[in-house]
């Protein structure tokens, strides 16, 4: 019978990510709940001694997949590695990050697996001995509890920046193991890897989010937003109609055809608020509107809102902000 928490951590150049730690401590709890053990699968290259960490998160074993061949990610390295381990394993329950890469890996190994799987979702619960997930659907305006029907592994991604972070306890420490697997039939390889220029966090990864709309008027008014964002530590993102108008790069688009991103701070400023933007931000902690419009549909999720002309409003936020630095 199928037994145990598994999650599958992820790492860039060998720095464990963030959205590692939300899911080792979601798989803590779900697997306090079901009275399971909780393992982490650790890829990458000479990366092992980054299995203590995962140990303090809540992880009662690591299993480390080491090789050069997964360094860096890959669709097929990783999914070979995972999928024959999770077959020898039979875990009941296997999380995944629903990052960028984690959306990409989730989907082709539960393809391999032959198993369900719910995506992108934002809470976690054990019923009667099964995994529910809850998750958005309909762009967002409707969330949807499901749970799985003789399908296991029990498999889910979670949304980054939702599930609750435990704090590192030292003196815990799970069991490394260097895991036996295989990668099978490898049909890509990685010749280069061309970073983001300018060091900026990703959007799906920012604490906090500035982002501007069609309000902005044009690509060179963005600098309000930027100063705005420098100062309290924010990236810049962006609606659609101005990545499709050329003015800012596609990779600062929020929403259903971008980036889904869950801030702890997403001020909006020149955003209507359509349902397709909402879809990438509306689990932001808390949401800020700046617009003209007092109608704006912006309003009906801000937590905040700022009725008024956003280049009166913005700088002197800014100005405002300088005061408590
Ligand atoms: C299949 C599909 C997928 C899509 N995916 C996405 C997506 O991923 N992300 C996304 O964002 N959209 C997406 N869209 C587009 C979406 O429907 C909207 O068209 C888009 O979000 C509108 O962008 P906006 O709010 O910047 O512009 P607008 O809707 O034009 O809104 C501009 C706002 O700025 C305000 N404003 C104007 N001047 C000022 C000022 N001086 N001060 C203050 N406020 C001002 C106006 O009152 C208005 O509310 C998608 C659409 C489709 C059909």
């Amino acid at each position: 019978m199928a037994q145990g928490v598994w999650t599958i951590a992820e790492q860039r150049d060998g720095a464990i990510r963030k959205i590692t730690y939300e899911i080792v401590s979601e798989g803590r709890r779900l697997a306090d709940a079901l009275g399971q053990e909780l393992t982490v699968i650790l890829l990458g290259s000479n990366i092992k001694d980054k299995a203590a960490e995962l140990g303090q998160y809540g992880a009662d074993k690591v299993l480390v997949c080491d090789d050069p061949k997964l360094e860096p990610y890959t669709t097929d390295a990783y999914v070979s590695a995972i999928s024959g381990l999770v077959k020898d394993g039979d875990p009941a329950v296997l999380l995944v990050g629903a990052s960028v890469e984690g959306k990409d890996l989730a989907s082709r190994l539960a393809a391999r697996l032959d198993v369900a799987m719910a995506q992108d979702c934002t809470a976690f619960a054990v019923e009667d001995g099964n995994l529910v997930a809850i998750r958005p659907i309909y762009a967002g305006k409707a969330y949807a509890k499901v749970t799985f029907e003789n399908s296991f592994p029990q498999m889910a991604a979670a949304r980054p920046k939702v599930m609750e972070m435990n704090e590192p306890d030292a003196s815990r420490s799970a069991e490394v193991v260097d895991a036996k697997f295989t990668l099978d039939d490898l049909k890509t390889k990685v010749l280069d890897v061309v970073k983001d220029e300018g060091g900026k966090v990703d959007l799906t990864e920012a604490d906090k989010i500035v982002s501007g709309g069609r309000g902005m008027k044009g690509p060179e008014n963005y600098k309000i937003l930027e100063d705005l964002a420098a100062l309290i530590g924010a990236s810049v993102g962006a609606s659609r109609s101005v990545v499709d108008a050329g003015w800012r790069p596609h990779s600062d688009q929020v929403g259903q055809t971008g980036k889904v991103v869950s801030p702890n701070l997403y001020v909006a400023c020149g955003i209507s608020g359509a349902i397709q933007h909402l879809a990438g931000m509306s689990t932001s902690k808390v949401i800020v509107a700046i617009n003209k419009d007092e109608d704006a549909p912006i309003f009906q999720k801000a937590d905040y809102g700022v009725v008024g002309d956003l280049f009166d409003v913005v700088p002197a936020l800014t100005e405002e902000v300088k005061k408590y630095l």
